[in-house]
């Protein structure tokens, strides 16, 4: 399965365009965290992920 980073918030979707913030997506990333729960996750919180699901860490 292919998947694509969002380059504004790095989620990561199959699609060519974010479904959470409709920006565009690009299958150059590395790495991915995957958030259950945004409020108590310090990674998410230094990301800024305010939605749970799968982001990548580094986006080109
Ligand atoms: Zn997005």
């Amino acid at each position: 399965m292919k998947l694509n980073a969002c380059k504004e918030c790095k989620k990561l979707t199959e699609l060519d365009i974010c479904p959470v913030c409709k920006g565009r997506t690009t299958p150059h990333w590395v790495g991915f965290v995957a958030v259950a729960d945004p409020e108590r996750s310090e990674i998410a919180k230094k990301m800024g992920i305010a939605t749970k699901g799968k982001f990548a860490l580094k986006v080109r």
